[in-house]
């Protein structure tokens, strides 16, 4: 039978400040908010099922002066430092964190390495577009060579498409083969995610259409086309009504689910209860839960000493999130 698998996780965003200025951007904010210690920890407290800690965030949030004077205040020298100390925080807690901060040099990378089972950052598109004109950090070439440097160090990674956005379908294929690229020469990347654009009231995107159904099941078929088998696609299974024509589609995982948090970057989709996934599913396809580091990267011990105690807890034999927990 197939296997569909998802990640049971905790939704923590550190901070709604961001440099970049996406057109159909509603999470960013001019008067920005961070986290403090409690609030994540509140969070993570409240993630009893949760196996994930997902971090996700604005872009380079310490060019805002008052994001400088919190993390001073809080006692950190620098946005990594403190990141640095949530990711710790939901390892102690027994949560295996996953960072999704927006472009990251090396070095930043290699010191969050030890402290995250995986990481990401949307490809979106590999060619410039509209949308992206005032956001610098969109830039294809700069998110080309942060995917590469991730492989470069052996990180277990998500990256993906965003559908919609402007692009033409030359545009998404071509995107998918630069990923497909990437993998060929470094192994790490273990899901690609086909996102849909979802318009947000108030952007210059409010009044844009999204894809219709039938382009996003085509977008999953051409990816699983374009990418070597070793690549998972995964679907968001609140982005879209019916899951089960994109797994026949060639989708095979449904990201994160969380029980406590809202997907803070599209709030008006709720997730679907796993009941409802399991329906969809029609008892062809086993549901099953993975940890945010997939089996094949466990098996291949691309992880840390730091977090390999947790590893061990939270899977099975097989690498998958062990069912008695
Ligand atoms: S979509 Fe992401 S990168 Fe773009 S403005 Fe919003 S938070 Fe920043």
């Amino acid at each position: 039978m197939e296997v569909v698998t998802y990640s049971r996780n905790v939704f923590i965003p550190l901070t709604n400040a961001c440099r970049n200025r996406c057109a159909y951007c509603g999470f960013r904010s001019d008067n920005p908010k961070l986290m403090d210690e409690a609030e994540v920890l509140e969070l993570i407290k409240r993630a009893k099922s949760a196996k994930e800690a997902l971090f996700t965030f604005g872009e380079k949030p310490e060019i805002y002066d008052e994001i400088k004077r919190k993390l001073k205040a809080m006692g950190y020298s620098s946005f990594l430092d403190y990141l640095v100390a949530m990711n710790k925080m939901a390892i102690e807690n027994g949560l295996l964190p996953h960072t999704n901060a927006g472009i990251l040099e090396k070095s930043e990378l290699k010191r969050l390495k030890p402290y995250n089972a995986s990481m990401g950052l949307m490809l979106e598109q590999a060619v410039e577009l509209d949308c992206h004109k005032n956001s610098p950090g969109k830039k294809p070439e700069i998110r080309i060579k942060m995917i590469k440097d991730a492989g470069k160090l052996k990180i277990p990674f998500t990256t993906g498409i965003l559908v919609g956005i402007g692009e033409s379908k030359y545009d998404r294929e071509y995107s998918l083969e630069v990923i497909s690229e990437i993998h060929k020469n470094y192994g790490h990347i273990q899901e690609v995610i086909i996102q849909n654009f979802s318009p947000k009231k108030g952007t210059e995107m409010e009044n844009f259409s999204p894809p219709t159904i039938e382009e996003m099941l085509e977008t999953v078929k051409i990816a699983r086309n374009i990418l070597p088998n070793d690549v998972t696609i995964q679907i968001p299974p609140n982005l879209v009504e019916d899951i089960y024509p994109f797994i026949k589609a060639g989708a095979r995982d449904l990201g994160g689910i969380s029980d406590v948090t809202p997907d803070y970057i599209n709030p008006e989709h709720p997730w679907p209860a796993i009941q409802k996934i399991e329906r969809c599913l029609k008892g062809e396809i086993i549901l099953r839960e993975r940890l945010p580091i997939y089996p094949k990267y466990i098996k291949l011990n691309w992880f840390s000493d730091e977090i390999s105690w947790l590893i061990k807890k939270l899977s099975d034999g097989d690498g998958y999130a062990s069912p008695g927990l």
